[in-house]
């Protein structure tokens, strides 16, 4: 996790040949966790995660159980006052630090001289000179849409043969009480659990029985709702780059909460709602630039893993280097705080496979 790939042997080294059998790399998800667990309830437990990853739990590696051992084992954790908390304690650490954060400034072109990377340019026209360019957006965007062709390293031919992670079917909703059944995290699982999978890799739709994520923060942080009231996070995986109108969006969103007003002991939730709104596979791609709206970027499927996912440098330009959710290590917050380290790493020529903190 810790480390920049640069060959196969980087990857497979002594240690991941011998302790890594243990993670039975070459078994599927499902059929590991079904060794373990019998009830079907259970398997859809442990499987769940894989959705955020963009494979299937019949399709992913077992090694992704390692994200049940993260979930179950050491905890899944909560920032109070919500995931934007995140964002703020980040800003100010790097403000101390002496950066200067410019935010609503879209960049619209890399600059590039003589093969290396000199600058940005940004929207409106105004230039920002630099001695070397980190990209933290979409890395289909960055290469596709802010360089030149003979300047990109992977091509748009390139992505139109990747696997994408889901998109996001998600609700954000004001609730004018609180909702006494429902815990901070909530899962509701499809009884079709393989249809559900292929709804969204095999042939993408919304799902006919859709599996959903419900969060309520307000459930253990009362500084996200108004008192007596319920903040929720609806969120249903669909497949990047379905198109929707927003006649279907209008329908699925009754749909859902249909399901869990039966589903999930929550009588008469519509008529509560004071607050909503629909956000999915076409806002991604509008406000955050994502390849065919995904919702996470590239799948974590074998071949897009590690050694296989794109590397955190440009093999074509200079000084140009890559962060975020598209390289390596890959999805999630943890996960990208890590990649920022390896662009760290990358660009001070550290080859250390300890993380920061520890050297
Ligand atoms: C609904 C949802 C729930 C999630 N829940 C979790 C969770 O519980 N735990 C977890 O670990 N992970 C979660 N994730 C995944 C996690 O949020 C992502 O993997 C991670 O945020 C990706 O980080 P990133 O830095 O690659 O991209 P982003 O966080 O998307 O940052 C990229 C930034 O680049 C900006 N940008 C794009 N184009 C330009 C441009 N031209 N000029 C300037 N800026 C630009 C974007 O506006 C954006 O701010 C969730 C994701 C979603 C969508």
């Amino acid at each position: 996790m810790f480390k920049n790939y640069d060959t196969i042997f980087d990857f497979f080294n002594k240690r991941v040949m011998t302790e890594g059998q243990k993670l039975s790399v070459f078994s599927t998800m499902h059929k590991f966790v079904s060794k373990f667990f019998t009830s079907k309830k259970l398997q859809q437990v442990m499987e769940y995660t894989m959705v955020f990853l963009g494979t299937s739990p019949y399709e992913a590696p077992a090694l992704y159980n390692l994200m049940s051992h993260m979930d179950f084992n050491q905890g899944v954790f909560y920032p109070q006052g919500g995931f934007y908390e995140l964002i703020r304690a980040l800003s100010n650490i790097a403000e101390k630090n002496g950066a200067v954060l410019r935010t609503n400034s879209p960049v619209e072109k890399i600059i590039v001289r003589d093969g290396k990377a000199v600058g940005v340019r940004l929207e409106g026209g105004e230039v920002i000179d630099a001695d070397l360019v980190i990209s933290n957006a979409d890395m289909w965007f960055t290469e596709t849409q802010l360089l030149d062709i003979p300047q990109q390293t992977h091509k748009e031919k390139y992505w139109q043969k990747r696997t994408m992670a889901p998109s996001a079917f998600i609700m954000y909703l004001g609730v004018s009480e609180k909702l006494p059944s429902l815990i901070h995290h909530n899962l509701l699982f499809s009884e079709d659990w393989r249809k559900n999978f292929d709804d969204i890799y095999k042939d993408p739709r919304l799902p006919d029985e859709p599996s959903l994520y419900v969060c309520a923060p307000s459930v253990t942080d009362p500084s996200v709702a108004p008192e007596g009231k319920e903040n929720l996070f609806v969120l249903v995986p669909i497949a990047s780059g379905l198109e929707i109108s927003d006649a279907e969006k209008d329908a699925y969103a009754d749909r859902v909460l249909a399901l869990m007003e039966t589903e999930m002991n929550l009588p008469g939730l519509r008529e509560k709602i004071e607050y909503k709104r629909i956000y999915t596979v076409a806002d991604f791609g509008i406000d955050y630039n994502a390849f065919k709206g995904s919702a996470l970027g590239l799948a974590h499927t074998l071949r897009q893993t590690a050694i296989f996912r794109p590397k955190n440098k440009s093999k074509k330009v200079e000084n140009l280097f890559y962060v975020g959710a598209g390289t390596n290590p890959g999805i999630g917050t943890q996960i990208c705080l890590i990649s920022a380290e390896l662009a760290y790493k990358r660009v001070h020529g550290i080859t250390s496979a300890e993380p920061m903190t520890s050297l």
